[in-house]
């Protein structure tokens, strides 16, 4: 496999406020290429240490992904960096101070003459243009060597690369690509998981199977070699067949896609509409279905009725009914959901009321209780659930199953 060496430039990744995402993300797309990380560098905003970095990249790989410190302010200098190691002036590129000036009038906005210092570049590199921001990329040789820096910033990075740089690497000849596929599960836990997978896991298997767990949803990779995409995607799909008869419903969907896309797919595709009347989630399953474009085929309006009064008012729930159940209750849960649904004249209402935390519980209603109500065209589904640890997940975890009801 052909290798390669990532730089990530910054102080604020050295000091604990950036995590390093850009080496994680180069590294799975590298690896889609045929081409394996076998080292990397974290380095501070500093001339000499980013020099050092691409010295021993260039040592032990034949392409080096520098990201980060291409910005206009004085603690940027990767340009001048890059300069340095391959013995080359820096030179003042007036088409490319053009282009950021563009890049700025077009928002209305005059450029800051600090903005020039990002049209300097060293003598003899291409400079790669950046669709999303000011800080341009750069592309160099050395010794028959790739050396390509890219902006910090992760959208601007991710677009770059797949677009300008991936295709500069084509030449590298990789022998073998791994291709990582991912199946999405939600609604049990990661040994149940595991329990009927059984033999799937195993560590030595090919394709590899294996599992990460983030914000309740259970992830599974299914990892192949091959000598092209095609083929190794081939010994994936037996995997991944087998991997959803053997899970069944908990799964669902692949590779990076979320429960909130899921359930506005499957809205969108049945011609259906869906509000939401929530209490302790403060609008989170509004946000979750709207977050895909598109969404307006589906959701039109929703509630965030936090007090008894504005249940009553906004959603006609019966007062009756939070006096003697509680505004925690199913039976609340459902009227909200109904409440909402007919309102917004939609097919689907959810209903969402509990103790967030991390005060306000008691025995009977301890904090993390969460009743979740779905009414489909007048059918009425509640779940009690108790869910444990912090305030922000207790409200995560209830608006995913609110969710996860509605795609069941
Ligand atoms: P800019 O023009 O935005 O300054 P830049 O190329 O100089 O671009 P940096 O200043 O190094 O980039 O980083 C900009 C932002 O991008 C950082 O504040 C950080 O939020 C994010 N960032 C930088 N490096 C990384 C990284 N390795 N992983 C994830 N995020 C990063
Ligand atoms: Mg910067």
């Amino acid at each position: 496999m052909a290798k390669a060496y990532l730089v990530s430039v910054g102080n604020e990744i050295l000091a604990g406020q950036t995590a390093d995402t850009n080496a994680a993300w180069l590294a799975g797309r590298l690896l889609e290429k045929g081409i394996a990380v076998v080292g990397t560098s974290v380095v501070p905003d500093d001339i000499d240490a980013i020099k050092e970095a691409l010295i021993l990249g260039g040592r032990k790989a034949e392409v080096v992904l520098v990201t980060g410190g291409l910005g206009p302010t004085d603690d940027d200098i990767t340009r001048d960096a890059l300069a340095g190691f391959l013995r080359v002036e820096l030179e003042l590129r007036e088409e490319l101070v053009e282009r950021i000036r563009r890049f700025f009038a077009k928002r209305g906005i005059e450029m800051a003459e600090t903005n020039k210092r990002q049209g300097i570049m060293p003598v003899g590199t291409k400079d790669i243009p950046n669709d999303l921001g000011t800080a341009c990329g750069i592309l160099a040789e050395k010794d028959g060597k790739i050396f390509a820096c890219m902006p910090g910033v992760p959208v601007e990075m991710r677009k770059m690369f797949d677009e300008q740089i991936s295709g500069e690497l084509a030449q590298l000849d990789g022998g073998e690509v791994v291709v990582v596929r991912k199946l999405r599960c939600f609604g049990t836990g990661e040994s149940t998981i595991a329990d009927l997978l059984g033999d799937m896991m195993k560590r030595n298997r090919e394709p590899l199977v294996n599992c990460t767990v983030r914000g309740g949803v259970i992830t599974l990779h299914m990892v192949a070699r091959g000598k092209t995409v095609a083929e190794a995607e081939k010994l994936i799909e037996p995997v991944r067949q087998d991997i959803r008869e053997r899970l069944g419903e908990l799964v669902f969907g692949e590779d990076d896609q979320t429960l909130g896309q899921v359930v506005g797919e499957l809205l969108a595709e049945r011609g259906m509409t869906i509000t939401v009347a929530e209490s302790c989630t403060g609008g989170l399953v509004a946000k979750m279905l709207t977050d895909t474009p598109g969404s307006s085929r589906y959701f039109l309006s929703g509630w965030v009725t936090y007090s008894n009064n504005a249940k009553i008012s906004e959603l006609a729930v019966d007062a009756r009914l939070i006096e003697q159940k509680g505004a925690v209750s199913a039976e609340v849960a459902a009227a909200m959901a109904q409440g909402a649904r007919k309102r917004a004249g939609t097919d689907i209402g959810i209903g969402i009321t509990g103790i967030a935390g991390p005060g306000g519980g008691t025995e009977q209603k301890p904090v993390g209780l969460v009743y979740i109500s779905v009414d489909f065209r007048g059918d009425s589904y509640v779940e009690r659930r108790v869910f444990s640890h912090t305030r922000e997940l207790v409200r995560q975890r209830a608006a995913m199953v609110a969710l996860d009801i509605v795609r069941r």
